[in-house]
């Protein structure tokens, strides 16, 4: 789960790690009042989505009097931010951040990843703060100090003071560098993160060591102990028919492709994903029903992939195990039935109760593509969307 930059400001702050003070709006009028309340006499206004490469979108602006605060804010509120995060689509900016302008001396990165191969965290800096990191990864590589913290032994000052030569901090700004880093690995552990990042964290002209961009994404897996931000989670942000399909346990991700993909087991839907591309289709979502998925959920899962209006053409890719091919056969009538599924629809069924499903769909009526194997299902919905 992601939150906003203000969101993940207010977990730092709460953990001693060096923010500016802020606060968030709604309304031109309410970011006046914040930027009065703030005082001073340069304000930033930031835009509120979950994605990056908002400056270079025209998200973020510099505002030198409370009018221009009024003017950029309603500029920005309602504005459709595209970045190279949010897809060509964009996003509607609902909230505002409003924040003190900081004198920057110099932009650095920091983060934290948890690397699964070696089961410990990787703490990443760099001197190359304030650009796109996949970039400076990809050109400059040596760029990038890292320092591995095993979470049993915990953050350590050299860890810690690794990061902080390799960017080129010396002195006063190395020590402050290091309690920052020190505070976000902490609040890192402390509330389940999976990724933080901070691009850029600054030195500033008074010698400061601040974080003015704030990344963080939650372990979903986690969040059931910790209620409290559970309820940062903004639905705006999240994808209507993700949300709809959690609540009827489908794990369902929506994808850019064009064909609707209704299959069982994770392993299997990644499977099915790969052989579509293979063929040179798209899939237009991820979506598994579940081993124990049953003639609602099957009608329910039918009706959250037709609401994506790319859908061209659907595969339904079973393999009854614990759930049996009748079954599926039966929900897939229904929904085709009740929904008045329009696109083609191509079914490959195995596994238990195989001649009976497959009986039940030839004698429904409904004009199903069956298939025989994978690589059949495959190559028969890649031409069912249109092909490549
Ligand atoms: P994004 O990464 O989505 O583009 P950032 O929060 O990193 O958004 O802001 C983009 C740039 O705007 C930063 O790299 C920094 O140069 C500048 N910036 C952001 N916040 C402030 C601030 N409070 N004061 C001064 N400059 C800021
Ligand atoms: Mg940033």
């Amino acid at each position: 789960m992601n939150v906003h930059e203000y969101q993940a400001k207010e977990l730092m702050r709460a953990q001693g790690i060096s923010v500016l003070r802020g606060g968030v709006a709604t309304t031109p009028d309410e970011a006046v009042k914040v930027a009065e309340k703030l005082g001073g006499k340069i304000w930033v206004v930031k835009a509120q989505i979950h994605a990056g490469g908002r400056g270079k979108g025209g998200g973020v602006k510099l505002a030198k009097s409370l009018d221009e605060v009024k003017k950029l804010a309603g500029e920005i509120l309602g504005m459709t931010l595209v970045t190279h995060q949010t897809g060509p689509e964009g996003k509607k900016v609902l909230k505002i951040l409003i924040e003190e302008g900081c004198d920057i001396d110099k932009e650095y990165y920091v983060g934290i990843v948890l690397d699964r191969s070696i089961g410990k965290f990787v703490m990443m800096a760099s001197s190359e703060g304030g650009v796109e990191i996949e970039k400076v990864a990809h050109e400059n590589p040596e760029k990038i100090i890292k320092s591995i913290i095993d979470p049993a032994a915990g953050y350590t000052a050299a860890a810690g003071r690794k990061l902080g030569f390799g960017i080129g901090l010396r002195g006063e700004q190395l020590t402050k560098a290091n309690k920052f880093f020190e505070g976000l690995y902490n609040m890192f552990m402390k509330n389940d993160c999976s990724i933080a990042e901070i691009n850029p964290l600054v030195t500033t002209k008074s010698g400061d060591v601040i974080a003015l961009d704030a990344k963080l994404n939650f372990d979903d897996n986690a969040l059931f102990r910790h209620p409290e931000i559970e309820a940062l989670r903004d639905p705006s942000e999240e994808s209507a028919q993700e949300l709809e399909a959690g609540k009827y346990g489908l794990s369902y991700i929506s994808l850019d492709g064009n064909i609707g993909c209704l299959v069982n087991g994770a392993g299997l839907a990644m499977g099915t994903l790969d052989i579509i591309k293979l063929f040179g289709g798209n899939p237009a979502n991820f979506l598994d029903v579940g081993g124990g998925a049953n003639k609602e959920t099957v009608e329910k899962a039918f009706s959250i992939i037709l609401q994506d209006k790319n859908v061209k053409a659907i595969l339904v890719n079973i393999f009854g195990g614990i759930m049996k091919c009748d079954i599926i056969a039966e929900g897939v009538i229904a929904a085709a039935k009740s929904l008045g599924v329009q696109v083609p629809l191509v079914v490959r069924l195995e596994g238990t109760n195989v001649a009976l499903g497959k009986k039940m769909l030839n004698e429904s009526g409904l004009k199903i593509i069956a298939a025989d194997d994978l690589a059949d299902a495959a190559k028969k919905v890649v031409a069912a969307a249109g092909g490549k």
